[in-house]
């Protein structure tokens, strides 16, 4: 059997590679490196994929910071959002001098519960941030329901979540990202959609703020060498953009392929004792960026597993309100006991486009048989 990988990068690139080497050839011999050629061509076959607007920048991380700079977001505004995701949520928000206030996450679903959210709305909360942690959106209805009640602007974390489709309480189906005021994206190498190196994108479906988003994403530039307003350097490169063109291509089935694996992880993980795989919400689909099962044997599973050759990922060991950078807001253990809990508990499995039959059978046998013995 072929060595397993958590993330396959190498091995989706060769199912393509004839195509993403000839791209790569092309912006090279162009010379059309930055905001043009490619880039373009990247972000106008993105938002015709997502039918919204879409700017590119440099990292996921940039993303989220354009977007809260781009809402006005001013030192000392507050905005909601979940301690139990990746540090670039948070600290965006420090960065820029706004006020984190934490809602704990749901246990089953990982995403924040709307049900703490209205009463941690002061005159100085502007904005909620949820995050579609591994590749399912939170409740949005709920959220933009609370926001519109509260005037919040609503921005969401779809790093993870690219693939995934947010569907309403009458049907409708909108891509994550796309359903609040502003989605942001990451093109990081084990993203769904993972470029050779760093990438990312705002999504908004408001042209107003899509040109102030472009404008802060290129120096706060107008028109050359003419400056509206302070904004930063965030770009990606054409290289970049080059191959997420070509993997755009084929991304509905690699979304796919991901959803087959987490379809047997499910239908062979879900009568094992001991042992809880992920829940599925009516309001969501799953791109599954990660398949993450939760068992109070953690450790030793991971151990048993990394014995046996399959690695696994604890995504994400702390809570943020426990981070030592983020004492100063003040809060203390057992604030958030669903994201603590899940600290110790989560265990993100293998999972990418080209996993086998064989391996993924090797996996649930090799967790079955670690809960028969133990
Ligand atoms: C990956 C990720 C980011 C940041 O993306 P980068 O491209 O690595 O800067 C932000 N939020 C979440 C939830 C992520 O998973």
């Amino acid at each position: 059997m072929q060595t397993i990988h958590m993330c396959d990068t190498y091995g989706q690139y060769l199912t393509m590679k004839a195509e993403i080497d000839a791209a790569m050839q092309e912006v090279i011999r162009s010379t059309q490196f930055i905001k043009s050629g490619k880039v373009l061509e990247f972000e106008k076959n993105l938002a015709s994929y997502l039918s919204t607007n879409v700017i590119s920048c440099a990292n996921g991380t940039d993303a989220l910071q354009i977007a809260y700079m781009a809402l006005g977001l001013k030192p000392g505004d507050e905005v909601i959002t979940v301690p139990f995701t990746f540090i670039a949520t948070v600290e965006t928000l420090a960065l820029m001098g706004l006020k984190p206030v934490f809602a704990d996450v749901l246990p089953d679903t990982f995403n924040i519960d709307t049900t703490q959210i209205e009463k941690l709305i002061t005159s100085k909360t502007k904005a909620i941030v949820p995050v579609h942690l591994f590749g399912q959106c939170a409740n949005m209805e709920e959220i933009l329901k609370i926001a519109e009640k509260h005037n919040l602007f609503v921005i969401e974390d779809a790093a993870q979540a690219i693939g995934t489709e947010y569907i309403f309480s009458d049907g409708a189906r909108k891509p994550a990202g796309t359903v609040g005021h502003i989605g942001c994206t990451s093109f990081f190498p084990s993203k769904n959609l993972g470029a050779f190196g760093d990438g990312g994108a705002i999504y908004t479906g408001d042209e107003k703020l899509a040109a102030t988003i472009r404008s802060i994403a290129n120096h706060g530039m107008k028109a050359k060498y003419q400056y509206e307003r302070i904004g930063v350097n965030s770009r990606l490169d054409s290289i970049q953009a080059a191959i997420l063109d070509v993997k755009l291509k084929y991304f509905d089935n690699h979304i796919k392929a991901r959803q087959e694996a987490a379809a047997f992880y499910d239908e062979n993980l879900k009568n094992v004792e001991g042992l809880e795989p992920p829940a599925r919400v009516s309001y969501s689909t799953h791109s599954f960026h990660q398949y993450t099962i939760k068992t109070e044997k953690r450790n030793e599973l991971q151990a048993f597993l990394q014995q046996k050759g399959i690695p696994s990922m604890i995504y994400y060991p702390g809570a943020h309100h426990l981070q030592e950078a983020y004492q100063y807001l003040g809060y203390k253990k057992g604030d958030f006991p669903v994201s603590e809990q899940l600290a110790e508990t989560v265990l993100s499995l293998p999972m990418h486009t080209e996993m086998t039959e064989e391996q993924l059978e090797y996996i649930v046998n090799s967790v079955m048989e670690y809960f028969e013995i133990n």
